[in-house]
């Protein structure tokens, strides 16, 4: 029983057809195996008056994590890549926060969005990542390096909604109150807009959950010329999405501008920003591009991004400046990039 790709209702099935338990006992593995990172089940409580049916369990329970290899510490971030049994290679970020730490996480390997300022979709898209490897990624940090995770982002390598099933699987989990717990109220995914999977997530009534919209231009000629998902789902597709969401009474969504040198930084982009944005309870992340290596863009000047922060505030909107180093890679997906695919696919 590969546990990090069962929830509770599908491991208490399996308990029940293999050793006739029920939740009870499917409970105290959850427990132990996800809060408290234990799979000596000889210890729980539980089990104590049935070691052998603990140690049958234990023999037949596996906690299948693929092995780390690389780990990286910049600045306080600590980055790891783990390599899955077919020999692809996802990266992970935890990044320190103030009495806690938040976890970027990625959902596939490579992307097929195709934005044209991101690592990532160089590679297109190799897989969807299952339950099990986006899971794995918080359990490692979690149990194995020790970190005391609040937060998790869905904005590492690939687009969450590209990959809908394990995706809500892998919240479905994380969130159960008997594992590891986590609240909906902490996690936030990330997209490019992809209309089908927002409206999607909307049926699913999650108010709490968190949504990013990586939306990086309000013009749809200048959007989709930077991301193609625009030309299938435009500005007006994704607007109708949006207003049709369900948020909480205090929620709101989180907006995603990469600010582009002379491509989406003008006084006309941002009336276009006010416009669009005119009628939706926003907060705006700005994020100065930061160019990779052989990068087609420029980086604005810091009095382009100070313009264009004013625009913005002048009209109320909500706008928070980022800088593109440390936090800042959980600003918007993307920023991550294997590496180590990118180096071979250059050869
Ligand atoms: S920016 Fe995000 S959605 Fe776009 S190609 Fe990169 S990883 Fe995919």
């Amino acid at each position: 029983m590969d546990i990090l790709n069962l929830t509770l209702p599908e491991l208490t099935i399996e308990l029940k057809e293999k050793y006739n338990k029920n939740r009870y006992h499917a409970e105290a593995i959850y427990r132990e195996v996800f809060r408290h990172g234990n799979t000596d089940l000889t210890q729980a409580a539980e089990f104590k008056k049935s070691g052998k049916l603990a140690e049958k369990i234990m023999n037949d329970l596996k906690v299948n994590l693929w092995p780390v290899v690389k780990m990286e510490q910049e600045d306080e971030l600590t980055k790891f890549v783990t390599r899955s049994d077919d020999n692809l290679e996802y990266e992970t970020v935890v990044i320190p926060m103030k009495n806690y730490k938040t976890i970027c996480v990625s959902t596939q390997v490579g992307c097929k969005m195709g934005c044209d300022f991101c690592e990532t979709a160089r590679l297109g898209l190799l897989r969807n990542l299952t339950a099990a490897e986006i899971v794995g990624q918080i359990y490692y940090a979690k149990h194995v390096l020790g970190h005391n995770i609040k937060n998790i982002v869905y904005m590492g390598m690939g687009e969450p909604l590209d990959n809908f099933d394990n995706l809500i699987k892998s919240i479905d989990i994380l969130c159960e109150d008997k594992g590891i717990n986590f609240n909906h109220g902490n996690i936030t995914i990330s997209t490019v807009g992809e209309v089908e999977g927002i409206n999607k997530l909307g049926d699913l009534n999650w108010p709490n959950i968190k949504l990013a919209i990586s939306l990086h231009s309000a013009i749809d000629e200048k959007r989709s010329g930077i991301m193609p998902v625009n030309k299938k789902y435009n500005l007006e597709k994704l607007k109708a999405a949006l207003k049709s969401y369900p948020l909480k009474e205090a929620g709101i969504f989180f907006i995603e501008y990469i600010l582009i040198k002379g491509y989406n930084d003008s006084h006309e982009d941002a009336l276009a920003l006010i416009e669009f944005l005119k009628d939706l309870k926003v907060k705006v992340n700005l994020i100065p591009y930061n160019p990779g290596s052989g990068s087609k863009y420029d980086a604005p000047s810091y009095e382009e991004v100070n313009t264009f922060y004013q625009w913005l505030d002048e009209q109320g909107l909500v706008v928070i400046k980022r800088i593109p180093k440390g936090q800042d890679l959980m600003a918007a997906c993307g920023q991550l990039g294997n590496q180590k695919l990118r180096e071979t696919l250059k050869k």
